[in-house]
């Protein structure tokens, strides 16, 4: 498809879905819940660098979940496979984000680290001495993934810190199950932090295609992550990213995919491109209706799905 087919595919599909208004946007954190419902944007970079953009593409909103296969990158670098394996599964859960059921009840570790249990145990394996050396390592490998500069929100960071019983909890549960060490609140603060880094739909997209290239940004030229741990990591974003409705997306749009509950979702076309939409009208699993709307008009237009014989 051409250049300018892509962009008037992408506008086409921004006049359908601006329409569709269902959903609501996400209020446990309350600092969330001052999202424009109507903000829509859809971005696509290719692994050429080539950008198509529309609606509210350079508009900021904060990562939440959709941070988690990055960081988890992260400590893949700093800790190796087999360290995270031996503490973090990589089995779906089918359940929600913030279930605590399957460490309570199952395996006594999170399933995989998408959910927040997982996640919240990736992020007290980064490396470094303390809270800022450590959060300054995550924001240095967000930077080579978007290829700017980014920073912490800090209003919902506050907002998410205050609120957070739930993850609080399974904190405390994974430290009672000796999955993580005694700095729990390390580990959280960090954890709200990395959800609480601000990016644009443009970035998102350009962290995606990152992805969709090995671990290099298509503009800058600079590494993100390791080729080898970059399979890793959209391994798990198929078949766990989407939570409880990880099956659904995989068979309606076939690609590594992962959603944030402050509205936006990505997608990694391997070698071919990055995708990323934001809109903060949420289902009741946590994603984006007229993000995963896009996503499955765009693989079918376009064939993206991994398992379409002919993709690539
Ligand atoms: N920071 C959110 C939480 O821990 C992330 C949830 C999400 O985006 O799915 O509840």
């Amino acid at each position: 498809m051409r250049s300018t087919q892509v962009q008037q595919l992408l506008e086409e599909l921004h006049a359908k879905y601006a329409d569709l208004r269902d959903g609501k946007v996400a209020d446990y954190i309350p600092e969330l819940s001052k999202a424009d419902p109507d903000a829509f944007g859809v971005v696509i970079a290719t692994v050429e660098g080539e950008i198509h953009e529309v609606g509210v593409s350079r508009a900021e909103f904060t990562l939440q979940s959709m941070s988690k296969p990055f960081v988890y990158g992260l400590a893949l670098e700093d800790r190796g496979r087999e360290f995270l394996l031996s503490r973090v599964g990589v089995e779906p859960t089918g359940e929600a984000f913030n279930s605590i059921i399957e460490l309570e009840e199952k395996t006594h570790r999170p399933y995989n680290p998408m959910v927040n249990s997982g996640a919240i145990a990736v992020a007290s394996m980064i490396r470094g001495e303390g809270m800022s050396a450590r959060i300054s390592r995550i924001l240095d490998m967000f930077r080579r993934y978007t290829g700017r500069p980014v920073g912490v929100n800090a209003a919902v960071f506050a907002s998410e810190r205050e609120t957070a019983h739930r993850n609080r909890a399974i904190a405390h549960l994974m430290r009672h199950f000796n999955v993580i060490g005694p700095e729990i609140d390390l580990a959280l603060d960090l954890y709200f932090q990395q959800c609480s880094v601000s990016v644009t739909c443009h970035d998102l997209a350009l962290m995606a295609a990152t992805l969709a290239k090995g671990g290099v940004h298509p503009l800058t030229g600079e590494r993100a992550l390791r080729a080898d741990l970059v399979r890793d990591v959209l391994t798990l974003m198929f078949t766990c990213g989407m939570y409880d409705s990880a099956g659904d997306w995989a068979y309606s749009v076939g690609i590594p995919g992962k959603s944030g509950v402050s509205g936006g979702i990505f997608g990694v076309v391997p070698g071919r491109m990055g995708i990323a939409v934001y809109s903060p009208l949420l289902d009741p699993h946590g994603h984006s209706i007229r993000g995963e709307a896009v996503f499955r008009e765009l693989s079918t237009r376009l064939g993206l799905s991994v398992f379409h014989a002919g993709a690539h």
